[in-house]
């Protein structure tokens, strides 16, 4: 970064002991309220410089904050517009600046939490066999692996189930997906275990071990679903830091769709997928893609999904600071059946009111099955939920009709690299 500005515009303010956050802020929103100021410079301020600067460094579409003194870096991008005029700075970027970044910077500089860059990133195709999208990308990087590096950390894909893949069905033993738990990688081998059991634990062998600190950095896991999800972002819990802060990236520079987060681990509950044996983890469900099919519309949102979480990884291992933020996001409170005859049969099928409303509140009362002799059924919770995965196909044996989540917001602290 090369500040081209020049020093000081003029402003210079009473020395003071100790940075104090608050005066700070209001004495740089004056300085940037001067509407001759020009989009690169330098001002003094009590703690040090600021930089404002467009484009910044780290992201050639959005201006940004740098505090050097503090390391305090913040990008100028929420619900960014357009380019400012080239020649000065409209009042309302210092209103966004006061409001979004500097009345809350001091507070978010101590609280920020610090981890080791990553080096290893692996990326997973084909953990269920019959999700085309995941499965033609890795196949796609194994052949040019070129377009998945960074200059500061390696990514390897690989082909999560290649007997399932080769039979194009979801597994061959049992779901790959649920077996990277205790009980299947301590278990002792056995003639007769199936065979997602052997594979779990070389997946495990080779890419952890789960919860040493020999294990890959991060695990993508790329999936497709038949419900109509349109692009999910799934992490284990609201406390996995990295992976927050990597969705909120994903959220604030992938703007082409919405991208929910997902976070599919119950309370105590161990988590049980692919990508749990790394050290961090993403899964992206893109849907709806019927099994066996690859739709390009969704493989390219998946490739360009996984790029932009690259370019995460490689500017947080370049030393960017990343502020703390709130964000919306689901979590599962559980699995909701079909209506059943008493031999087990299904009796009902997904309401055609609720077909496709993944993400929407479901209310008390509202029609959730439709009988196949017509009649409604309808939700008798108490609370409004938000459905997600509803008629996937894959969920069928498991005897699952929609996942439950409630909707809350979650204050995720700040992150830069130790
Ligand atoms: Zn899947």
């Amino acid at each position: 970064m090369h500040p081209q500005g020049h020093q000081g515009a003029g402003w210079r303010p009473a020395p003071q002991q100790a940075p104090d956050w608050g005066a700070e802020a209001i004495a740089v929103g004056l300085a940037l309220a001067n509407p001759q100021l020009p989009l690169s410079s330098w001002v003094e301020f009590p703690s040090g410089r600021l930089l404002f600067s467009l484009p910044c460094y780290s992201c050639t579409a959005a201006p940004k904050i740098w505090l050097p003194a503090s390391g305090f870096c913040v990008p100028l991008i929420t619900h960014w517009p357009q380019h400012p005029a080239e020649d000065s700075v409209p009042i309302w970027i210092v209103l966004r600046f006061f409001h979004t970044c500097l009345s809350r910077a001091a507070a978010e500089m101590a609280a920020s939490c610090r981890i080791k860059p990553l080096s290893r990133v692996a990326v997973c195709g084909g953990t269920h066999g019959n999700e085309m999208s995941g499965i033609y990308l890795a196949k796609h990087w194994l052949r040019d692996p070129m377009e998945l590096q960074r200059g500061s950390f390696t990514v390897t894909p690989f082909l999560g189930n290649p007997r399932a893949i080769e039979k194009c069905v979801r597994y061959v033993g049992r779901d790959l997906n649920r077996t990277f738990t205790t009980e299947f990688l301590s278990s002792a081998e056995a003639e007769d275990e199936p065979y997602e059991v052997v594979l779990a634990r070389e997946i495990n062998q080779t890419y952890g071990p789960k919860g040493s600190a020999q294990a890959f950095d991060f695990m993508f896991d790329l999936h497709n679903t038949t419900a109509s999800m349109g692009i999910c972002l799934i992490v284990d819990s609201e406390e996995s830091l990295l992976p927050m802060h990597m969705c909120h990236y994903i959220q604030m520079h992938y703007t082409r769709s919405p991208c929910p987060i997902y976070l599919y681990k119950l309370p105590g509950e161990e988590t049980y997928s692919i990508n749990s044996v790394a050290k961090a983890g993403l899964a992206l469900e893109l849907g709806p893609q019927p099994q066996q099919v690859v739709r390009a519309d969704l493989f390219t949102q998946m490739r360009d999904l996984i790029a932009c979480a690259l370019d995460f990884i490689e500017l947080f291992n370049k030393g960017t600071v990343f502020p703390a933020f709130e964000i919306d996001a689901y979590k599962i409170t559980g699995c909701m059946d079909y209506p059943r005859y008493p031999d087990g049969e299904i009796s009902a099928m997904v309401h055609p009111k609720l077909q496709d409303k993944n993400f929407l509140p479901l209310n008390p009362r509202d029609p959730i099955f439709q009988t196949f002799s017509g009649e409604e059924i309808l939700y008798e919770g108490n609370t409004t939920i938000y459905p997600a995965f509803i008629n996937e196909a894959a969920y069928y044996e498991k005897k699952v009709a929609f996942a439950m989540m409630e909707e809350h917001t979650f204050s995720i602290p700040g992150l830069q690299r130790e």
